[in-house]
């Protein structure tokens, strides 16, 4: 990466060092900025450290495919992704899925995405041990791949550090808006050019102190990390929509994901172990996925953020106020390229990305709809 001349010193606080604020800070910084950034706990502590870091390239909508694609070039030129297909399934009787695969992987093929319907036959021959019997369609992305987010996400701060920025851990930030045109934005009372807020689902809560709701909720989802098992060099990464699970090889064991829970919860005030429901439910579905059950090695949640539209909000919510938040369970995947492009939006270097914070009304209420579907 080449370093573009400093357009100015542009004076940026980032609350927040998951993957997208260590993005913006490295972006930003290695652009000439001024970066302080705040974060309440350590680097990565948020969801960008209890992420599956499933990335894929494979959406429909043109703006979802061209920011995936970016994410995952920028994931490869740090030799960041294991290339891995992602495999889709709608077993017997779910005509509904089978239906939403009809319909979206040819949108995706004509967006120029490497996704392919596949035989249940092929895919029985290429994984035997995926269990496929009962599959009644199926579809497999080729342009896919698992991250380490924790590593990730601490190494892009790293490199937001080595382009000059301030990293503070343990320092939780309080935002003040302005209360006029032409004064600064604060962050625990220190003025700044700009202030991005990519504080996860704490953003909202952020921002509303200051003045600035916006409709966004968290949520929890849940993961399921698997004992070693030698199944785990046996599948591809799939998606079983008919289930309501994804599964991926994670270091010898099986990550098996979702349980999300679509209930809005206070980000200060929630349960960070997965229900005893959601572990029982793994071996239900490892039992549907590979033939046999795995005994648990642990299990977490995290929280994740839900808008009206499914869609993020990125950009400016006010003069000198950004946010990043509303990823839907996909925002580290897309991570690297939001965070690039907030940071030129910041610098007036392009225009934001076109997911404007202001496109509802900031009271909206909207019910929580999971990310991972196969309907968009
Ligand atoms: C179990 C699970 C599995 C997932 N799997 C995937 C997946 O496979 N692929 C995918 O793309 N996405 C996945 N996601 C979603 C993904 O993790 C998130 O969308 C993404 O990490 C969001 O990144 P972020 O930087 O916006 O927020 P976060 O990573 O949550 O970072 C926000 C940071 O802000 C800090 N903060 C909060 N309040 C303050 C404050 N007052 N001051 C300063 N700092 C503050 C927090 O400590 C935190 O470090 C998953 C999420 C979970 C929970």
């Amino acid at each position: 990466m080449s370093a573009a001349p400093p357009a100015e010193s542009t004076e940026v606080a980032v609350v927040g060092c998951g993957v997208v604020g260590a993005t913006t800070a490295a972006e930003l910084a290695r652009r000439g900025a001024d970066v302080t950034v705040f974060e309440a706990g350590d680097v990565a502590s948020g969801a960008s450290g209890r992420a599956a870091g499933v990335c894929y390239d494979a959406f429909a909508g043109k703006l979802d495919a061209e920011i995936a694609e970016a994410a995952l070039a920028a994931f490869r030129e740090r030799d960041a992704i294991t290339d891995c297909p992602y495999v889709w399934l709608a077993r017997e009787g779910d005509d509904r899925n089978a239906e939403a695969m009809d319909e979206h992987v040819p949108r995706m093929r004509k967006r120029g995405r490497d996704v392919e319907f596949i035989d249940p036959a092929n895919l029985d021959a290429r994984w035997p041990e995926l269990r496929t019997d009962d599959v009644e369609r199926a579809a497999i992305a080729h342009d896919a791949g698992y991250v380490d987010t924790g590593n990730y996400t601490r190494e892009t701060a790293q490199f937001a550090i080595a382009a000059g920025a301030d990293v503070r851990e343990e320092t939780p930030a309080r935002i003040d808006a302005p209360a006029c045109i032409d004064a600064d934005a604060r962050v625990n009372g220190d003025a700044f050019d700009a202030v991005v807020v990519a504080a996860g689902a704490h953003t909202p809560r952020l921002v509303a102190a200051a003045g600035l709701p916006i409709p966004v909720k968290a949520y929890r989802v849940q993961a399921f990390l698997s004992e070693e098992t030698p199944l785990s060099a046996a599948v591809p990464m799939c998606y079983d929509a008919t289930g309501g699970y994804y599964l991926r090889p994670r270091d010898g064991r099986l990550f098996v994901g979702d349980g999300t829970v679509p209930e809005a919860k206070d980000p200060t005030d929630w349960d960070r172990r997965a229900d005893a429901w959601f572990v029982d439910d793994c071996a239900g579905y490892l039992e549907q996925a590979v033939g046999q059950s795995v005994p648990e090695f642990r299990s977490w949640a995290g929280l994740c953020t839900a808008t009206p539209d499914g869609h993020p909000l990125v950009g400016k919510r006010a003069p000198g106020i950004y946010v990043a938040t509303g990823f839907q369970g996909h925002g580290f995947m897309r991570g690297p390229a939001i965070g690039e492009r907030l940071a030129e939006a910041v610098l007036g270097e392009s225009p934001p990305p076109q997911f404007d914070p202001r496109r509802f009304a900031p009271d909206e209420d909207f019910d929580i709809v999971e990310g991972m579907s196969l309907e968009e």
